[in-house]
Order: structure tokens, then sequence, then C-alpha cells
């Protein structure tokens, strides 16, 4: 299996980007994100136990999200490999992967950091909430997960680097281009 992270700040890409890996490299996409927007829609008892959080902008309990990905894991076992897509996002969230793949003879082999400034962010979200009509792209809750990500998530990136899997590839530009730089990126890892 191949087994790849793609990283970084809300509005990065990596939604974007991920789709045009699942279709180049084969991958099962799991994204945290749409899992939990998912839930809310179809008003599963999970939903209403995140809603409020998602709405904030605030990250959703450890236990709960990592039970509910390993669930999603154990349900794609012919897969030629994951691309984990908001995932993780704490340090707790990491180790709990780790782990979790290590019980199966799988590990991560590359996380990807898609680098994007905070000025680029707030202004593509802005544009996206346009379309979106997603209640956390307004500019308060995007103030919220912004804080979030600097707070929590940034952590995650040093725990990657130590194990040396860590790639940084700039997400401004052209999406083609940055496709372009991922995929040279990955070709030499798979
Ligand atoms: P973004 O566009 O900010 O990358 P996502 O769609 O990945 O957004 O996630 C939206 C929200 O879902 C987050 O703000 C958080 O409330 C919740 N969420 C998603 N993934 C996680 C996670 N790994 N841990 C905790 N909360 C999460």
């Amino acid at each position: 299996m191949f087994n790849l992270v793609i990283f970084g700040p809300p509005g990065a890409g990596k939604g974007t980007q991920s789709a045009k890996i699942i279709e180049k490299y084969n991958l099962a996409h799991i994204s945290t994100g749409d899992m939990f927007r998912m839930h809310i829609s179809q008003e599963t008892d999970l939903g209403k136990k995140v809603k409020e959080l998602l709405a904030e902008g605030i990250l959703v309990p450890d236990s709960i999200t990592i039970n509910m990905l390993e669930e999603e894991v154990n349900n794609n076992p012919d897969v030629a490999g994951f691309i984990f897509d908001g995932f993780p996002r704490t340090v707790a969230q990491a180790e709990a992967l780790d782990e979790f793949l290590n019980g199966k003879n799988e590990k991560i082999d590359l996380v990807l950091q898609l680098d994007v400034n905070e000025d680029e962010i707030k202004k593509r979200i802005a544009e996206r909430q346009k379309v979106s009509g997603r209640v956390d792209d307004d500019a308060s809750k995007l103030i919220r997960r912004i804080d979030e990500y600097f707070q929590k998530t940034v952590h995650v990136l040093p725990y990657y680097e130590e194990q040396g899997k860590l790639v940084k590839v700039n997400g401004i530009g052209e999406i083609e281009s940055i496709f372009t730089e991922i995929t040279k990126t990955v070709d030499q890892y798979i």
C-alpha cells in the first residue's frame, strides 16, 4: 500500500489536489471533514454530536475522530492505499494513526505539506464562501479555524519531519502546476 497524508491550513487546496491524486494513483480518499459533513446532513447520532463544533470551526475531539477514521479504513480493505485529507490534525491523532497502521503492517509513506500563507487563505475562503454555503467559511468562524490550525495542527509537522516523511510543496499558483510538483514528489516515494 501507499499511504499519503495531504496537509495544509484551511483553504490550502487539499480537496482539489486530493481529487487529482486519487485519479492518477488510484488511492482511496478519506476526508474527515467530508465525513463529518455527511453525518451532519444525514442527521446521524455522530452528526448531531459534531454539528455545533463544525459550525464554530472547532476541532472535533480526538477520540470521536480517530474512531470514525479507523472504521473507514477498515471498511476499505482492498485498496492500493489511502490519501488522508484533514487528518491527522493533532499530534495525538498522528500517533493513533501510526499505531493503527502499524497493527496492519502498514505505515504512512509520505506527508505532503501544501504551503499557503495566511493572507492567501483568507482571500480564498472569502471567495469560496460565495459558492460553498459552508457555515464555517464565514469570516469569524474562519478566524477560529485558522487559530485551531496554528494552535494544534501545525505541531503535526515536526512529528512527521522527525520521521523524514515531510515534503513541502508551494500551494500558490495554477492548480495544474501545483499538481505537477506533487506528482514529481509522489513518484519518488511510491
Ligand atoms: P478545511 O477546509 O478547514 O480544511 P475540513 O473540511 O477538513 O476543513 O474540516 C472541517 C471541520 O471538520 C473542521 O473545522 C473540524 O471542525 C472538523 N474536522 C475535520 N477533520 C478533523 C480532525 N481530523 N480532527 C478534528 N476535527 C476535524
